[in-house]
């Protein structure tokens, strides 16, 4: 893994003083994870590059952490860690470039303050959420971005994209400025966080984001990504950027801390869900669509974007969630024929119910598996025989894939209000099944990072109708 970072200000070896790395040696330094080297490739009067080199050890890795990077044998010693900008980069600058990055230059005080004519490059940078999200994350803070995407593999140009990037970044800033975003940012693209993230991290946070952070667009999905989705923290941080009481409404906030670990894999998988059902949804032309458990209004909030659909209808059995989605999506700020896209009903999948009818498609995310099995039958009838939208898309989570979450005990679920998970088998026959009894055909879709054995996390069936 290869950070670099050039000056292109005359003098520019200046860099050295800043960096507190003599451009003339190459310098070594062990970490708990590996070792990094420090060198230039080039230090001119014109033109100075400090090179960061990471040798990730992925054995270390493991060790230092047991049982937590998660994925089986396998995967906890070949990764991509070695390979990426991971939060061990982060890590990396904090102790290497630890005074550039608190701004402190005893030689050269000037220097520290000075903006310089800077350009950091990240080899390869995973980011999953594609170019649009770096330009969102870089581009507000006055970076000049470039991002060249890298193919799966380059000798099989149809397996397409990886979720790989070299990128980088140029503007006039301080050194201080440049690492702290990168010490903040490249975490937040690092699904898999390697450190345990507690209460200092907030103070980690904020000693380095206090300046920038609390007028970016992305504040709130940087520090909850930053803090790995452990919410109350983010509450916390987010409550003294911006100066305000931490509420306390969130509904995220039932969820206790330990589930929230369990957890926390599934929210960018939660992410991935929205995007394969959204993507389902387009393909199939849908204009008007029924989410049924639509709980508080995650999918609905995609659906308002979508200027295809002209008809959104929510339904959930929690007044609660009804009421929480109702304000999340603004519906009281919305008149005129916006508010006409929209309804929220209450109501139960269980029951038949003319509300249910008309649509062109109906989502199911994450429900069937909080009902008892004897009403999976009225669930069947409700929906495949009398409401019959064109398409039904429905997900459930892949039993088989609980094994790579080492912090879910053995044979548990992955939710305490489960009453049971599918293995892939159990869900293809039952939705073959019921397929054939209404009249639908269907085609099963994995959802999240498949893996060999295990299969992916999500199950998506897409139903449609053939009458
Ligand atoms: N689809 C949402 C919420 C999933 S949680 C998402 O993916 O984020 C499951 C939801 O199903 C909850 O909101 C719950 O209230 C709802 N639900 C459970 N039983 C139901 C029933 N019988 N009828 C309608 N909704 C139900």
């Amino acid at each position: 893994m290869l950070f670099t970072l050039t000056n292109t200000a005359a003098p520019a070896t200046d860099l050295g003083y800043l960096l507190h790395k003599n451009p003339n040696r190459c310098q070594v330094a062990d970490l708990n994870f590996g070792k990094a080297y420090i060198f230039y490739p080039e230090a001119s009067e014109k033109s100075c590059t400090a090179a960061l080199l990471l040798d990730i050890d992925p054995v270390a890795i493991v060790r230092g952490k047991p049982g937590t990077t998660g994925g089986g044998p396998l995967a906890q010693y070949v990764n991509d860690k070695p390979y990426v900008a991971s939060s061990f980069l982060s890590v990396a600058i904090a102790s290497l470039y630890g005074s550039a990055l608190q701004g402190k230059c005893p030689q050269r005080p000037d220097l520290a303050a000075t903006r310089l004519p800077l350009t950091a490059e990240l080899a390869v940078l995973p980011c999953r959420g594609g170019r649009n999200f770096l330009s969102e994350l870089f581009e507000p803070l006055g970076y000049d971005l470039q991002a060249t995407r890298h193919a799966l593999d380059q000798r099989f140009p149809n397996w397409g994209d990886s979720v790989y990037y070299t990128v980088t970044l140029s503007k006039r800033t301080t050194v201080q400025e440049l690492l702290a975003h990168l010490y903040v940012l490249i975490p937040v693209l690092d699904n898999d966080k390697h450190y345990y993230v507690g209460e200092s991290e907030v103070e980690n946070l904020l000693s380095k984001g206090a300046q920038w952070l609390a007028g970016h667009p992305l504040r709130d999905t940087i520090v909850k990504r930053y803090l790995k989705f452990r919410f109350s923290l983010a509450r916390q941080a987010l409550a003294r950027l911006t100066e305000e009481e931490p509420e306390d409404t969130d509904a995220d906030s039932c969820q206790p801390d330990g589930q929230e670990l369990t957890l926390e894999e599934t929210v960018s998988l939660n992410e991935e869900r929205l995007g394969a059902v959204l993507a389902a949804l387009r393909e199939s032309g849908a204009g008007s669509v029924l989410d049924i458990g639509c709980g508080e209004g995650k999918l609905l909030r995609l659906l308002l974007k979508e200027k295809a659909i002209t008809g959104i209808v929510g339904m959930d059995v929690s007044v609660r969630s009804l009421e929480i989605a109702h304000q999340k999506l603004g519906l009281d700020r919305l008149a005129g024929p916006a508010r006409e896209r929209i309804r929220l009903i209450h109501g139960s999948l269980l029951y038949r119910d003319s509300r249910f009818s008309g649509f062109d498609a109906a989502t199911v995310m994450e429900v069937i598996e909080h009902l008892d099995p004897p009403r999976l039958t009225a669930f069947e009838r409700v929906l495949f025989e009398a409401a019959r939208p064109g398409r039904i898309i429905l997900t459930t989570p892949n039993h088989e894939y609980n094994a790579m979450w080492p912090n879910l005990p053995a044979g548990r679920f992955r939710h305490p209000d489960h009453r049971f998970e599918w293995t892939r088998r159990e869900f293809q026959e039952w939705a073959q099944a019921t397929a054939d009894r209404y009249g639908y055909s269907v085609r099963f879709v994995p959802v999240g990072r498949e893996d060999e054995i295990l299969g992916a996390p999500t199950q998506m069936g897409v139903f449609i109708n053939g009458n």
